[in-house]
């Protein structure tokens, strides 16, 4: 049977889609209660919640393009860039490990991803990515911080990217960015083959709502704009939007819980002898092991919902937890401590 979405692992700890395990700003709700069944029945008029959306990243309305998150905005990219001239002989750059929809988008309009794997410590691969880059190449899509990994790409190396593609759409995903603070916005109106994609569904805590931006030169977005359906976005997404850029207390406060559970996470590993990454996102990618996918399990049979990442190459025995809420955090720990302990204890015979 095929059924569309994600299954929701049940009851537990949800820290293994990077979610804001805090929820949302209650002034969304509030804003959501105020909507009347006129306001349900009309379509959305979006002028008011692109402005918004467009002060926020202080760029001109004409530069911001809200999508159905970012996932629709990735596909946007792709089929925007490459959905015209269809054919495998288009290219897309692609560093791995990465987030599924880069992959599954070059798919869907039939081009090639062109796989570039890390240097060691998943560190960019520049040199590999810069010699990937072909006439062919239409779209390079980078992704700082990176998911699975939590590393960022430098500044420079995004700049000569953009500058040695100029044929080519350069995807700089900043869906994590909140949490690392260096964003390549306010370099746009130099390159004018850069959009940046954020989303609302991480640090906002509204992944729910579906809600993404693209952020470009208004040339730039203009064919992903043509591809884009005119009402992607509902009416409740556009409330809730306009309503958690009002709570400007909402992202400092949780930013600080995810810097204090990500310093938990990482004196937890060290005690325990594990392998990981430091992550300038929400989530500490850790290497467990060859058993990581039965400790993935374990620790989900105690309602505790990980990522198990061992099934990728380029992550062998990693699980990825997200960090959030301080308490959460220390759950995930003492639930990781408890099988990792009682594993090793069992190797030893004890
Ligand atoms: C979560 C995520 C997104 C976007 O998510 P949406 O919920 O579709 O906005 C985009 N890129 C990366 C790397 C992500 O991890």
């Amino acid at each position: 049977m095929r059924i569309q979405g994600f299954r929701s692992p049940g009851d537990g700890l949800r820290l293994h889609l990077n979610e804001n395990t805090g929820g949302c700003s209650p002034r969304v709700i509030e804003a959501i209660r105020q909507l009347t069944p006129a306001d349900i029945a009309a379509y959305p008029d979006y002028e008011s919640a692109v402005l918004a959306c467009a002060a926020h990243f202080d760029v001109d309305p004409e530069w911001a393009l809200l999508t159905n998150g970012l996932d629709e905005g990735i596909l946007m990219t792709a089929l925007g860039s490459m959905g015209r001239e269809r054919g495998g002989s288009l290219e897309a750059i692609v560093p791995v490990p990465a987030f599924d929809p880069y992959l599954a988008s070059i798919a869907a309009v039939g081009a090639t991803a062109i796989r570039i794997p890390p240097l060691a410590d998943f560190g960019f691969p520049l040199e590999a990515v810069l010699d990937a880059i072909t006439p062919q190449t239409r779209v390079v899509f980078l992704n700082t911080p990176s998911n699975p990994t939590g590393q960022a790409i430098p500044r420079h190396m995004l700049r000569r990217v953009a500058r040695e593609a100029p044929h080519a759409a350069v995807l700089v995903d900043e869906a994590y960015v909140e949490f690392a603070g260096d964003s390549f916005l306010d370099e746009l109106p130099r390159y004018e083959n850069v959009i940046v994609g954020r989303t609302f569904s991480k640090a906002y805590g509204l992944a729910g709502m579906r809600i993404g931006c693209l952020i470009a030169q208004p040339d730039t977005l203009d064919p992903i704009r043509g591809v884009t359906p005119v009402l992607n976005l509902n009416v409740v997404a556009i409330t809730a939007l306009q309503a958690a850029l009002k709570d400007t207390e909402f992202l400092p406060r949780y930013r600080a819980q995810v810097e204090e559970s990500k310093k938990r996470l990482y004196a937890t590993c060290d005690r325990l002898g594990l392998k990981y990454w430091n992550s300038s996102a929400n989530f500490v990618l850790v290497r467990v092991g060859s058993r990581a996918a039965s400790i993935a399990a374990a620790l989900g049979a105690r309602g505790v919902h990980v990522r198990d990442r061992s099934g990728d190459p380029h992550t062998p025995g990693c699980i990825r937890i997200t960090a959030g809420i301080l308490e959460h955090t220390e759950t995930a720990s003492a639930a990781l401590e408890a099988i990792i302990s009682s594993a090793a204890q069992a190797t030893r015979g004890v």
